[in-house]
């Protein structure tokens, strides 16, 4: 999975910011971060990439409202619609140019776009894990402990990867060196991780042996997480900041905690609507009968009339999945099914060959009016 900040801590918003808020926050970082004013830091050009794609979301009302419920899970149109060659990253430079405009003229920008090669950020990476529900399970707002194997930072050096180290002559323990620099946006003023230390601000003299070196270490962490009521196979959760932690500091990417829903045998989910088959034989069918079907809670019961045809629906409302993040619950549509004698005595037969003798067109005038078919379509809208 792409390792991906959470979009409105990019742009540093909290999530009820405004659409002009957003396309603020996103000019002024986005000359802040722009690749030519921060020339050789390749993170930049990463911050940059982020930053664009964060807005290109959030600027558009319907694609912010699947990253609201989603996250990072929903697929983003257009990313599958770029054909084989197409430049992944177009949509960004009009973005970028829909701001800037003839600012630009003709600006080093082409290059920039097109000669990314897959620079991996300093960034942790996102960790993912499973967890399994059942139907019910799903249904209720639960905690579940799981286990996570994360890369984390080394307890023993604080993640500096030496256990004695000296403050960085060169950038005097800031990690970073400041840079100044004229270009067509203005005096830029960037800072660069200094190459001294390698961004640390200290130079190690003995190597932590617990992570040799490298300032991180793999565990297994558990960690409990609450999975909201309503949710449906496939989702994920997202812990921000809870998966591997960064390079030298740099922020921990997401944990992602993949929801699987076992199917119930009973009860068919179909969105926030179950459906169940209930069967009743031929004789409750015509007589009318009381019938207990299986709800999330236990069992209801359901008042079948006199004349019921196959595939009618009785629909217990409210008795459904919970909404997914709002308030109410779909309906439990209970489907008719109705048993025909497979075997019968010979008792049993004289006594429906004397119902059938007795019986007219009248006796089956109006049985459902509409066809079993549609009856079934509407249970699936
Ligand atoms: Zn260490
Ligand atoms: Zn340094």
């Amino acid at each position: 999975m792409a390792s991906k900040r959470d979009y409105y801590e990019v742009l540093g918003l909290s999530r009820e910011a405004s659409e002009t808020e957003i396309k603020k926050a996103y000019r002024r970082l986005a000359r802040e971060h722009h690749p030519d004013a921060n020339p050789g830091d390749h993170g930049a050009e990463e911050r940059f990439k982020e930053l664009t794609e964060a807005y290109e979301v959030l600027s558009s009302p319907e694609a912010r409202r699947a990253y609201d419920t989603y996250g990072h899970q929903v697929p983003r149109a257009g990313a599958g619609t770029a054909g084989p060659g197409g430049d992944p990253f177009g949509g960004f430079q009009d973005i970028f140019e829909a701001f800037f405009g003839d600012q630009m003229g003709e600006s080093p920008f082409g290059s920039f776009f097109g000669g990314s090669g897959g620079r991996a950020p300093a960034r942790g990476g996102d960790a993912e894990v499973d967890v399994e529900l059942t139907l019910k399970e799903a249904a209720l707002e639960t905690e579940r402990e799981i286990k996570v194997q994360i890369i984390k930072e080394c307890s023993v050096c604080d993640g500096v990867g030496g256990t004695q180290t000296r403050q960085c002559g060169t950038c005097g323990g800031a990690g970073a060196v400041r840079m100044v620099r004229n270009s067509f946006l203005g005096q830029m003023v960037s800072t660069q991780a200094c190459a001294t230390c390698g961004g640390r601000g200290r130079v190690i003299e003995v190597v932590c042996e617990n992570c040799r070196g490298g300032g991180r270490v793999s565990e297994v962490q558990t960690r409990s997480i609450r999975i909201p009521a309503g949710i449906e196979d496939g989702m994920s959760i997202r812990v921000p900041g809870a998966g591997h932690a960064g390079a030298r500091g740099a922020s921990s990417g997401d944990l992602y905690v993949r929801v699987k829903v076992e199917e119930d045998l009973e009860l068919m989910r179909d969105g926030d609507d179950l459906i169940h088959r209930m069967r009743i034989n031929f004789v409750e069918a015509a007589l009318g009968a009381q019938a207990e079907v299986p709800t999330l809670e236990g069992t209801s019961t359901v008042r079948v009339e006199p004349g019921t045809q196959p595939g009618t629906t009785v629909v217990l409302r409210g008795e459904g999945m919970p909404r997914l993040r709002r308030r109410g619950r779909g309906d439990l549509k209970v489907v008719v099914d109705v048993m025909v004698p497979t075997r019968i005595t010979g008792e049993q037969r004289e006594l429906l060959e004397r119902f059938e003798a007795a019986s007219g067109e009248e006796t089956y005038k109006n049985g459902g009016g509409e066809s079993f078919f549609d009856r079934l379509r509407s249970v699936f809208r």
